[in-house]
């Protein structure tokens, strides 16, 4: 489906204002001056990845912090970076962190809820829209997570979802 990511991220900010205003943390989508972002995604599954790379930002982050959502576009695709400015993963913990259950600092984590689900999820469904997640982190520097997605023309009428036959084969 054909979705304005940039109009799903503002969204999301609204929905987590009062996380974010508990810790005093800004929200914030870079350019300021664009319009809409259009790509192609699925729009229930991305808003999960988007709710989940924020959550943890403000989570994570640093009090005071500010959480910025990047877009840059190319021909073909949009790069949409999640970064916060917060103490940042520690190298050894960083390959790990999109384990199921995996949290870095277990007593830290265990007073912010969660249960370490979140970048597992996260990486699924980045990967089944065929692209990748990374992640950047410097200690006291923050941490930047960023994937790819095609863009979509303007034009392209927003698709169906089509029932899967596989699926209904397998359920009937
Ligand atoms: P859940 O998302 O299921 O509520 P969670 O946030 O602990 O729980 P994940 O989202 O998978 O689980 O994150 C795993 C761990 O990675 C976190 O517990 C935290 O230690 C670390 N982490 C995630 N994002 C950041 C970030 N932006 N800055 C610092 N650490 C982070
Ligand atoms: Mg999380």
């Amino acid at each position: 489906t054909r979705i304005d990511i940039r109009r799903m991220t503002i969204n999301i900010f609204s929905r987590l204002e009062n996380v974010a205003s508990q810790r005093n943390v800004s929200l914030r989508v870079k350019p300021e001056d664009l319009d809409a972002v259009w790509v192609m995604a699925d729009q229930d599954r991305m808003e999960q990845v988007m709710l989940n790379l924020i959550e943890n930002a403000i989570k994570y982050g640093n009090e005071n912090g500010k959480v910025i959502v990047h877009f840059s576009e190319t021909k073909k695709h949009v790069e949409i970076s999640v970064r916060d400015n917060g103490p940042g993963i520690p190298q050894e913990h960083l390959n790990r962190i999109f384990e199921r259950f995996y949290r870095v600092d277990k007593s830290r984590s265990k007073e912010r809820g969660g249960t370490g689900l979140g970048l597992a999820i996260v990486k699924h469904i980045i990967n089944a829209h065929d692209t990748k997640i990374a992640v950047l982190s410097k200690p006291d520097k923050g941490t930047t997570f960023s994937f790819k997605l095609e863009k979509a023309l303007i034009d392209q009428q927003p698709e169906k979802e089509t029932p899967d036959p596989a699926k209904s084969a397998v359920n009937s």
